[in-house]
This record gives structure tokens, C-alpha cells and sequence, in this order.
């Protein structure tokens, strides 16, 4: 019996473009002369650079360390020297540098020696820090450090759901892994399960990928259930994928795991097989280079490889290129740098044309046609959260629950207006983190003043505590006649005192009268004056004193 599936609202059908790069096998790029490797590809904090230019490295040997909780390692792709560490471009919608560390390859792609894990004898604790130091991280686009997500903490997970819809137009690279390496897949969806503690499992394709789905329903066994679902974009989306094949809704600012269900995309899936079974750290993955170019099709690349490699591994762009996209059409952004390389989260590169992609045309007004909220799959209402976007009302546009929104383009893709509506959801999330970021800094140095007052009037006031006590001890004391407690302070600082007078007393009898005699004219001179003076400064002192 087949399972009763479930359509969530909105969503749209773009041309998918898919049949341009699906139907020529994987292919592994021969070794390139250098390696750009940034150390921030994942979400949280970037990994700490564990090594020196100059240094030798390993294939496979960690060149970046996790550093705090959200992180996870990052490895040499191949063996060579380090040349460099310092900012390079990296594929970002903002066009920043960040920092990397820079390898020559010495052509001998010498790789450490890898230690598969013995996983079904191991302690979960125990495997979620072996993938933390592979630098395993989610490879459908989010990259978020999968040793967290293996990690079901308080929260029971029921459901693993294995996520190979790949909803977005052009990109083929999971359709290929799971046609070619299902068996592979399926080893890594083991180690989650164990990981995790769930057997029930679900794997969601799209029907547009029937090879996919033969492939898998080969691979998998008996407990694990392969489901068709219909081609809607974004079906990919990790709510959305839930709902369609549970019914059960996410609810809002929260995650899966909060009802009890967990989702992995297939290439993590793949990557984790090879972490594990074989004892290699993520050093690769799959990209789609595809669009205006001459051979498209899917190529297994090392990380760190530049993305102007990549495409002249794909033939190169044809004449009339006008610029490449990172990702797809839909959530990607503009590449600003070919320099900069692969990295976990770049799974597509998209080579546009004039005519694939027209210049977008002009952005007209909003006419409140409601066709961005019937096609928005979050069940948003997005014309509010941009009237509120445009207008830098940050509070009103987070009132619609901009934060639920996963930036999906379907409202822009439908607006008649040609209103680049999740352009604005963007910048306004950036601009609300950079408030909260800055609150957070500054209630951070307003706790620290506060701390800092208080632990100065606590010592002011332990210190006035213990001269009162000491005070009193010494008041009792004399009160009982019995001998005060020497102080070893004060006993020190007396001898001191007594000491300073012995000097000034014997000072004192070198002047006296009946040392004078012999003194030299000019200073008894001296000594008759301030006799004198005293003589009459005690005159003075008696009268007034008799006088009163
Ligand atoms: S689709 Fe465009 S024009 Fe229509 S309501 Fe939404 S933002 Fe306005
Ligand atoms: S981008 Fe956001 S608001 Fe627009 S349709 Fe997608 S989820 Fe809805």
C-alpha cells in the first residue's frame, strides 16, 4: 500500500532545466596546482587555523579546527605545502574575503592514513565527535555542523527522513549520487539511524528522477521506505518535505526535531558513509556545472578547488556567458569572483546566458494581488513583510514572521510587479541581526560595568567590615583589662615608628644647648633665633591662655 501523502500550500513550477546535466556520469577532476580551503564553511564559528605557511600537509590532514560548539573541522584536499594564510574570495552574496589557507599541490595527492570506525560497537557520544573532527556539515545548502543534528539531546527522534528531492531548477548533483552510489547512501543512512536511535526512515524523491528512485529502492532495505513525491517547488524544503510525507506541520520558529523527526540530505548521507566506514574527513563533494556551458554534467571536486577550475573542467562558459550563478536560480546568488572555490555549500554552478536569464525588469508598485501569499509555502503573507521591509519597520515586518520565511523566491517568482520581495525579507533578517548582535554587545558591557560596581563595593565593604571588627575585638579587650591581640601589621608598623623616633631624639641631642659650645657661629646663630621665636610663640600661647 502506498503512503498517503500530504500538499502543503503555495509553491510554484519552474522549468527545471534538468535533462541539461543528468544524464552523463560523475566525473572526478584531475588534480589542480593550488588549493584555496576557507575556514568558514559551515554555519557557526569559522574552524582555527591549525597550521603555518611553509608547512607540509597530508590528504585528508586537519587544517582547521572546530572552535566552540557550532563549528567543525576543515581538511587539506590534498597533499602539498601551505602557501599562504590570509583573506581570499569566497562565495558569498556579499562579495567579502575571509580567511584560508592556501595549498600548492605537490602532485603526489599522499594521503594520511585513514581509520574506518568499528560505528556499531561505538557510543554515540563517541561517533558525533569522530564526525565533528571529519567535518561533516549538511551539504544541501545549510551546512549546518551534522554532529549537532546527529545529537538528539532531550528530544526523542521517531522519523529519519532522508531528503533527495532537489526541487531546485538545474541542479542535478543528487539525482546522479543517488543513481550511482545508492548502496553507499544507504550505508550512511546506518550510521544515522545509530546515531540517532530511530529505525523508522523515509526517503523522499521527487518523480521527476525516476532513475533515483529505482536506484534507491534497489539499495535500501526492508525498514527503510522510498517514497515518489510530486515535483512542486520548493518540495525540498525541510518543512516542506515533513509535511508532505508525514502531514505533521513544523511549528513556527521552531525545527523538525521538535516534532520528533530529523532530516539529512542525501549528499551528507554519502559523505558520512565515507567519514565513517572509510575513515576519510569531507575533502569532496558533488557539484553541478551546467547552463550556458560546454559540457555539462557533475563532477566530483575537491574542496577548496577554484570555481574557475571547476568550469573549465566543464569545457568553459560558451561565447555569450553573461556571469554564473553559486547554487540555483531560485535561493543562489550572483558569483562576484571566480577565484573563489568550492566550499561544503556550493552544490551548482550555473553558467547564464541573456537568455536564460533576461535582465529582470523593472520594479513596479505593489498592487496587493495576493499572488505572493497564495504561492508562498511558509503560509507567510509576503506584500505585509515588504511593505514593512522597504519602509525599515523592522519590528512590524518580524510581527509576520519574517523569521519563517526560508528565502525559497517563490512570491518574487510569481509578483507581477517584479518585486525582488526576498531580496528585501533578506535584508531585513541582516539588518535585525545586526540590532541584536549590537544589543547583545552592549548589554554585555553594561553587565560587565554593573559586575565590576558591585565586586568594588563588596571589597569596600568587607574591608570596613573587618577594620569595625577588629575596632570592637580591641574595645573589649580593653574594657576586660586582658592584653590585646597583637596585630603582626601593627606590631611591625610600631617598630617602625619607634625606630623613626630613636633617630629624631638623637638628632635632637646633637643640637641641644650643652652640645654647642664648639658649633660654628652661623648656626648657633640660627638656634638663638628659633629659640627666640619659640620663646615667644609660648609667651603668646600663656597670655591668650590666661586671658581666657
Ligand atoms: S505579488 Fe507583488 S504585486 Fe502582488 S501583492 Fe505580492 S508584492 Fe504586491
Ligand atoms: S521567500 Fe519567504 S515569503 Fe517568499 S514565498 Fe518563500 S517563504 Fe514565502
Amino acid at each position: 500500500m502506498s503512503r498517503k501523502l500530504f500538499t502543503f500550500n503555495g509553491g510554484v513550477h519552474p522549468d527545471g532545466h534538468k535533462a541539461v546535466s543528468n544524464a552523463t556520469p560523475i566525473r572526478a577532476m584531475s588534480l589542480l596546482p593550488h588549493y584555496v580551503v576557507p575556514m568558514r564553511q559551515h554555519i557557526g564559528a569559522p574552524a582555527r587555523p591549525m597550521v603555518s605557511i611553509g608547512d607540509q600537509v597530508l590528504r585528508g590532514q586537519m587544517i582547521g579546527a572546530a572552535e566552540g560548539y557550532v563549528s567543525t573541522a576543515v581538511h587539506a584536499p590534498t597533499s602539498g605545502r601551505v602557501v599562504a594564510i590570509d583573506a581570499r574570495a569566497v562565495p558569498h552574496p556579499s562579495g567579502l574575503f575571509d580567511l584560508a589557507v592556501v595549498i600548492e599541490a605537490d602532485g603526489e595527492d599522499q594521503a594520511l592514513e585513514f581509520q574506518p570506525l568499528d560505528w556499531r560497537n561505538l557510543d554515540p557520544s563517541a561517533l558525533r565527535n569522530r564526525i565533528r573532527d571529519m567535518g561533516l556539515a549538511g551539504l544541501g545548502g545549510a551546512v549546518f555542523p551534522s554532529f549537532i543534528k546527529l545529537n538528539p539531546g532531550a528530544q526523542k527522534i521517531h522519523t529519519l527522513i532522508l531528503n533527495g528531492a532537489e526541487c531546485e531548477p538545474w541542479i542535478t548533483c543528487d539525482d546522479r549520487l543517488m543513481r550511482e552510489r545508492a548502496a553507499e547512501i544507504v550505508r550512511g543512512i546506518e550510521v544515522m539511524r545509530h546515531a540517532l536511535g530511530c529505525r523508522t526512515t523515509l526517503i523522499g524523491i521527487e518523480d521527476n528522477k525516476p532513475e533515483a528512485l529505482a536506484a534507491m529502492r534497489a539499495a535500501v532495505p526492508a525498514d527503510m521506505e522510498v517514497v515518489s513525491v510530486p515535483t512542486l517547488y520548493p518540495g525540498g524544503g525541510g518543512k516542506q518535505l515533513t509535511y508532505t510525507l508525514t502531514g505533521v506541520e513544523t511549528p513556527t520558529g521552531g525545527r523538525s526535531t521538535d516534532v520528533g523527526i530529523q532530516v539529512f540530505n542525501m549528499g551528507t548521507a554519502y559523505s558520512l558513509y565515507r567519514s565513517v566506514e572509510l575513515g576519510e574527513p569531507l575533502i569532496s563533494r558533488v557539484v553541478t556545472v551546467t547552463g550556458h556551458v560546454a559540457q555539462a554534467g557533475n563532477f566530483d571536486v575537491r574542496i577548496g578547488t577554484p570555481l574557475k577550475d571547476l568550469l573549465a573542467a566543464a569545457g568553459g562558459a560558451l561565447p555569450g556567458a553573461s556571469g554564473e550563478i553559486v547554487g540555483g536560480p531560485m535561493m543562489g546568488f550572483d558569483l562576484m569572483d571566480s577565484a573563489a572555490p568550492v566550499t561544503k555549500a556550493v552544490n551548482c554552478l550555473i553558467v547564464k546566458n541573456p537568455k536564460l536569464f533576461p535582465t529582470k525588469p523593472i520594479e513596479l508598485s505593489c498592487i496587493r494581488c495576493g499572488e505572493c501569499a497564495r504561492a508562498c509555502p511558509a503560509d507567510l503573507q509576503p506584500f505585509e513583510m515588504y511593505w514593512y521591509s522597504r519602509a525599515k519597520d523592522f519590528g512590524r515586518a518580524q510581527s509576520y514572521n519574517l523569521f519563517d520565511c526560508i528565502e525559497c523566491g517563490c512570491c518574487s517568482f510569481v509578483c507581477p510587479s517584479h518585486i525582488p520581495l526576498v531580496d528585501y525579507f533578506r535584508f531585513a533578517k541582516a539588518e535585525i541581526w545586526e540590532r541584536e548582535r549590537e544589543k547583545y554587545s552592549a548589554d554585555q558591557a553594561r553587565i560587565r560595568h554593573e559586575f565590576k560596581t558591585f565586586r568594588l563595593e563588596r571589597e569596600k565593604q568587607e574591608k570596613a567590615d573587618k577594620f569595625a571588627k577588629a575596632a570592637e575585638k580591641s574595645r573589649e579587650a580593653a574594657a576586660s583589662g586582658a592584653d590585646v591581640v597583637a596585630d603582626p601589621d601593627a606590631e611591625k608598623k610600631k617598630a617602625i615608628l619607634q625606630a623613626a623616633l630613636e633617630r629624631a631624639k638623637k638628632a635632637k641631642e646633637a643640637v641641644t644647648p650643652k652640645n654647642t659650645d664648639n658649633l660654628p657661629p652661623m648656626v648657633q646663630k640660627e638656634i638663638d633665633e628659633i629659640e627666640a621665636r619659640r620663646s615667644k610663640v609660648e609667651g603668646n600661647t600663656e597670655s591668650q591662655a590666661r586671658h581666657e
